[in-house]
Parts: structure tokens; sequence; C-alpha cells
């Protein structure tokens, strides 16, 4: 039996390479220091894992940005747009790879970034490949053998993780049409067999190919291109012990496929699917390793030792001990690093954090899996051990994390709960009534610029610099502002800016029972962007209400209405890590009753519109599509009980963005919110056509200002779009408004498009009054 890591993060146990990326762009650290920085980063994972034990330590899992877009530099996978960068002998390697992730804008060049998307279900973004029909690869950038002889000198043989060719190519994206990626095969098996060839002569033994894809819904082409590629090199290097890696999902329809690739070992993810590992036992030939992936890489609680051990047990009663490697189900930087670091008994009590395992931890718990299934474990082990199932126990039965009235609660909710009084067509009617408001109202989506000054507020108030008196007092200062300055430009729903707030979940999350926050659990999201989700770890419930006081405020102020602001149930759990005890779905209706609670305070409050934002509905889809209805029916429903507990005046407004709609529009109109604003404007309102072609039945605001740049949008343009929109969504169903939250914009570009925004609607009120 092995042991073995699929990655470990490498932003740095105190985000060093953050740090040090944002130097070097700035100009405040030379190229030099940046590398040496990495380098450290690197040695200090490697040795970490060495003297915890692991046999086989990965390399090539560090990345100055993303892996993916290591690999295209890797086979010279370059876009055109960056030859004069490549050519220009004053750039590094490491400008170009840079200019590819976030573009480049110096010495009279404007040159685009690459595009960047999810990986898979987690928060994490990569660089998207760029393809060419006829593209030639050649082997341009020499990290995978660097790294490797990098570790060799500190006396670790490394396994080399590499995104595997299948993979690579289907994360890609065609840019010219008449061809499909998968064709490119032929062309980059060679570069692949050349990266092989040197990590072999450098004295690699083992390999690692990250195939996410089979695990995921794939075609005949694909099914063919894994045989073709893995039946090639294990031809060319019948030497090399080649493990392809699947995470995230289980194998599924693609099991024998998978099984029967000529490699040495596979891994599966057992913490995604632990259904599936009686079928892989069943059907892995002689010649198979099979890595069994019993640590979870994607959240913090520690591993339920127990039920892996029977996992194990499992595994060697089928196929003998030998052919086992033991690790965690994925890469582990999706996991903070590491937890000796929360030093902070106050943000992390002692109690919680004995539930808790980051990176380094988990290390730890695949070598003592290993000891306890072959009965070699020695007496700091025993303690390990013992300390696990003291855990698990608090955890099982710990009065913080189990509330009754919450559990009753949750079980007590009825389908009325999740359905409003009467239909949509009635409450517009309603609404008309009390909101009184025009054609094409116009609103904003919620925050306004949080200014250096409004952070350094909220931080020197944290600090204990400013009492509480005197932060209210600045905050209620600055929303005054942003009202009076809504009403001057004379905005229909205005809002109160959420200048309050440091974050829209974590703003909540700090407010309900059930979540907990760390010091240092950050995880990267993309480049050197960081996230730090908060912990549900128990039973969520509100105890005070965590709005009314800033709403009513606003509203107390003007006599134009001011719509509250809430972040919905399903976006709350998305950007958190969740506790797994119990289904996510239940987690899910505990935070809607917490924001259904909220919303009916809010309307008892005077407020008369009530938006609550869900823009990560849609990144919570299963991988698989057959896991998509069981997901939406869930998700959608917690929506609705938060939404559901007003009367028919009430309006409820949602938001979304980064969104495609087509095919789940049938859902998004479930939700049954009287008005959703999404973004809009990047696509030239395309993502409408989904809600048009549906007849979407409520209101509708197409963003028509993208916030993301700093580009001030003229009264044109948004007339245009505006018409646009109209063209295909009935005019008293649309809305005018920007795109996403102001948050990060400056107040000047904000004024501007906003004030032509306002001109825009009045100008096509006119034409249709
Ligand atoms: N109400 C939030 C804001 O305006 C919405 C943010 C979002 O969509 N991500 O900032
Ligand atoms: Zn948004």
């Amino acid at each position: 039996m092995k042991t073995h890591n699929l990655g470990y993060p490498r932003i740095g146990s105190n985000r060093e390479l953050k740090k040090a990326c944002e130097n070097y762009w700035s100009g405040n650290l030379s190229v030099e220091e940046l590398i040496s920085t990495g380098r450290n980063i690197s040695e200090h994972n490697w040795k970490q894992q060495r003297d915890a034990g692991i046999e086989l330590i990965p390399s090539n899992d560090f990345s100055y940005y993303d892996q993916i877009l290591d690999m295209s530099l890797t086979v010279g996978a370059i876009p055109k747009r960056y030859n004069e960068i490549a050519v220009n002998k004053s750039n590094n390697e490491l400008d170009l790879y840079f200019a590819m992730a976030r573009g480049y804008q110096k010495n009279g060049l404007d040159i685009t970034a690459m595009e960047m998307t999810k990986w898979f279900d987690t928060n994490y973004h990569y660089i998207v490949p760029e393809f060419y029909k006829n593209q030639e690869f050649k082997l341009f950038s020499n990290k995978i053998s660097n790294e490797f002889a990098g570790a060799k000198q500190l006396g670790i043989t490394t396994k080399p993780v590499i995104i595997g060719l299948v993979s690579y190519l289907l994360l890609g994206k065609e840019k010219e049409e008449g061809f499909d990626k998968l064709d490119l095969v032929k062309n980059l098996l060679p570069v692949y067999i050349d990266i092989l060839k040197g990590l072999k002569d450098q004295g690699a033994e083992w390999i690692q190919f990250d195939e996410p894809f089979l695990a995921l819904d794939i075609n005949q082409k694909a099914k063919e291109a894994y045989v073709q590629v893995y039946t090639a090199l294990r031809k060319e290097f019948p030497q090399l012990k080649i493990m392809i890696a699947t995470y995230f999902e289980g194998l599924k329809d693609n099991l024998n496929l998978a099984t029967a690739l000529p490699v040495c070992a596979l891994h599966i993810d057992l913490v995604r699917c632990p259904e599936q590992l009686d079928e892989v036992l069943d059907a892995v030939p002689d010649t198979l390793s099979i890595s069994l992936g019993l640590i979870d890489g994607r959240n913090i609680w520690k591993n339920d030792l127990e039920q892996s051990l029977e996992f194990i047990k499992r595994a060697v009663g089928k196929i003998g001990t030998d052919r086992i490697l033991v690790a965690p189900s994925c890469s582990l930087l999706h996991s903070p690093c590491d937890l000796d670091l929360e030093t902070n008994d106050k943000t992390l009590s002692p109690e919680i954090k004995q539930w808790l395992a980051f990176a380094k931890q988990k290390i730890s718990e695949v070598l003592l899996l290993k000891a306890s299934a072959t009965g070699v474990l020695n007496a700091d082990d025993v303690i390990q051990l013992e300390e696990n199932k003291t855990a698990a126990q608090s955890r099982k039965t710990s009065a913080l994390i189990h509330n009754e009235q919450v559990k009753q609660r949750v079980n007590a909710i009825t389908k009325q709960d999740a359905e409003r009084e009467n239909p949509f067509p009635v409450r517009k009617i309603a609404q008309q009534t009390v909101l009184g408001l025009p054609l094409f109202p116009t609103t904003t989506i919620g925050s306004f610029p949080q200014t250096a000054e409004v952070r350094s507020w909220r931080a020197k108030f944290k600090k204990g610099d400013i009492t509480a008196v005197e932060y209210d007092t600045l905050l209620k200062e600055e929303t005054e502002k942003a009202i009076r300055w809504q009403e001057e430009i004379g905005i229909d729903v205005l809002v109160h800016g959420e200048f309050e707030r440091n974050d829209m979940v974590e703003y909540f999350g700090e407010q309900l029972d059930g979540f907990s926050f760390t010091k240092n659990g950050w995880v990267q999201s993309y480049g050197s962007r960081c996230v730090k989700p908060p912990i549900i770890y128990g039973d969520v419930y509100r105890p005070t209400p965590m709005t009314v006081y800033w709403s009513a405020y606003a509203q107390s102020l003007t006599t134009s209405l001011v719509k509250g602001m809430l972040t919905g149930p399903v976006t709350v759990l998305q950007w958190s890590f969740v506790r797994n005890d119990q289904p996510r779905s239940v987690t899910c209706n505990q935070i809607a009753l917490a924001i259904r609670d909220e919303v009916t305070d809010l309307e008892k409050a005077g407020i008369k519109i009530i938006q609550i934002d869900e823009p990560a509905i849609r990144e919570g889809l299963p991988l698989r599509n057959t896991d998509w209805q069981d997901y939406l029916k869930w998700a959608i429903n917690a929506f609705k009980i938060s939404s559901s507990g007003v009367k028919d005046q009430t309006q409820i407004h949602t938001h979304m963005c980064y969104s495609e709609f087509n095919d789940i529009i049938q859902n998004i109109a479930d939700m049954d919110a009287d008005v959703i604003t999404i973004e809009c404007s990047r696509s030239q309102m395309e993502l409408l056509d989904a809600f048009a072609n549906f007849n979407y039945p409520n209101e509708i605001g197409p963003g028509v200002y993208d916030i993301h740049s700093p580009r001030v949008p003229s009264k044109e343009e948004m007339i245009q779009l505006l018409e646009k929109a109209k063209s295909v969504i009935p005019a008293e169903q649309l809305w005018v408004n920007p795109d996403c939250g102001l948050k990060t914009r400056h107040w000047d570009e904000t004024k501007k498009a906003l004030i032509a925004m306002v001109e825009a609607a009045r100008e096509l009120q006119n034409v249709c009054v």
C-alpha cells in the first residue's frame, strides 16, 4: 500500500505567492525575487510532505497563476496576439505568461488577456486554452522538468502532475470554425511524448495525468481519444508508471473505458462518489492499481477515519494490499493551508477547530489511514486516532451544532411555505397600486462604491480605533449621501448602498448562528486572488434581524422607495465551506428560513421592495446532467421559501450575474421573483433571448451598464441596448439597471453612468407614453 498526494496549495501558508506576484506586477519586486519566492514555497511543500511520510509527492502542482495556463505555455499553445511580447528579448518567460493571464497594456501595446472560467464546480478559475484549426504544438517551456529537477536536488523523486491530454483539449475553446478541438490529439501527442522522454531521462518513475473528464459526460470521440492517447503513451514508455486521476464525480458510464486504459493506476474520488467503490473494484484488471481518494480535498472537515478504513478494507479484500494507494479525493489546492495557524480562539473556537483539517492536516490523515490499515501504528498515531474519534463523537452531539428547534422547523416546511399567496398577474396589479412605478423603472443592484475611506472605517472599528457609535455615524452619513444623490438624479427604486457590508456572504454569516470564520483560511480563486469562505458548522439560525436597521434608516430619509437587500440561501451555501453531516439541501433550507424571517421583518418595517441576490444558483449545477433536476428542485425551492412569506403587494426582486440561462430558464421562471435583474450588457443583450424565447412572464431588468469596466457607457449606447431589449420583451415587463453591484467602481464614473442611465430610461418612457 502506498500513500500519495494529488497536489498541494501553492499560495503559501501566509499567501506569500499572492504578495510576491502583486509586487512583481507593480514593479516592486525583481523576477529573481519572485522566482525565489515560488521556489521556497515548492521546497517547503515537498519537504513537509516528505517529512510527513508521503511516498509519492507531487511536483508541477506549483503555479504562478494557473496550472492550465502553465500547460498552454509548456506545449506552446500561445495565441498569436502575444507574439510581440514573446519575441521581445527584454521580456522573460514569466512576462509572456502573465500577459496571457492578465492582458498587456504597456509600451504602446494593448493586448487582451485569455479568457478565464470556472474549474468544474469549484470556486477556482482556470485560463481557457485557445485552439485553432491544424494548430501545431511544440515543447516551449521546461517548467515540468525544472520542477522535477528542483525536487531531485533535495533528494525527492516526485510524481509530476500534468493535465492529461484529453482533458487539456476538452478544457479549451475552438477559436475558429470548421474543426473539433479533439482533432488536435495527433498534433499534441508528440509534445506529451517529449515531456515524458525528458522526465524519464531525469529519473522519473511515476507520472500523474489528471483526467477529470473521465468522470463526466463525454462523447464517443472523447472516449476514443482516451484509448488512442494512453495506448500510444504506454507503447512509447512501457517502463513509466502512469496514473490517471479522476475527481469531482464518479466514473459511472465511463467505468469500463477507464479501467481498460493501459496505465498503472487509476485514482477515483470516493468523497464525491463513495458508491462507485465496489463497481470499480469489480472492474479493475490485475494490472491496474487503484488510488482511493478518501480525504476530502475540497472541504475542511476532519476525515471520518473509521469509515475510510472500512473502504480500504473492502478494497484490500478484493484486490489485496499491494495495488492500493491512499490519497485525498482531489488536489488540496481547494483547501486552506494549515489549521495550526488558526490561533485566535475568538475567531475560531477550540471546540470547532478540533473538527477541522486543512491541507497539512489532511496529509497526516492520509498517513494515519495507511498506518491503521496496515497495522503499523506508533504511539503518536494511536493518540491521533483517539483524537479523531473524540472529535467525531463531539461533532455528533455538540450543542453548538444541533438546535432542535431549527431541525423541527425545517421538517415542518410545507408546500405553501414556498408559494406566494397569489400568482404573478394578481400580484402585479397589487404592486402597481402600491408602488406606482413608471414604465422602464430605474434601479441599481445594491452596492455603491466601497471607497478606501469606507473600508478604512471598518478596519478602524474592528481594531477598536473608533467606537461603534462613531462607526455608525460615519456609515449613516455615507448612506444619507447616497440616498440624496439617488433622489437628485431621479432613480425610481433607491438602495441604501451596502456600506456596512464587507462581503455579501460574510456579512450575513457573521450574524447567523452556525457560521464560523478563520483568520487565515485562504483558498486560491484565480491568479493572486484568494477567498476565505465562511464555515457552516451547525444548524443555521437567525438570532436577530440582520439588515432591518440599515434598510429602515435609509427608508426613513426619503419618500422614494428604498429596496431591501439580502443574499439568497443558495448563494450563501455555495460560497461557504458546508457541513458534511447532513445533505446540502437541508442546510440550504435552514438558511432559507433565516432569510425568510429577515424578509418578513423588512416588510413589517415598511420596506415595499426586497431583493434576494442569487448569483450562485447556476454555478451550483452538478457536473453530471442526470443530477441537475434534483439540485434545481431543492435550490429553487429554498429560494422560494426565503421569498414567499410576504404579501402580494410586496415586490420581490432577485439578481443573477455571469450566467447562461438557456438550459435552466424554466427553473428561473419557477423562482417566481416579481423582478429579476441580470448581467447582460457585455453579451449585447444576447442573454435576454432565453427569456424572450421562453415568454418569460415576470419582470426583467437586463443590465445596460457593464460595471466590470471603468468605462462610462453613453446614454445612446444604453438606449440602443434597451431598444434591443424592447424588441424581444414587452415594455411593461422591463426595468433599467446596471449589470451588477457598483462596489468595485469609483464614484465619478458611477455618477456619470447612472445619470446617463436615468436619461436613457426617460427617453424610452417618452417614446412609449
Ligand atoms: N447586492 C450585491 C451588490 O450589489 C450583489 C452582488 C453580486 O451580484 N455579486 O454588490
Ligand atoms: Zn451581480
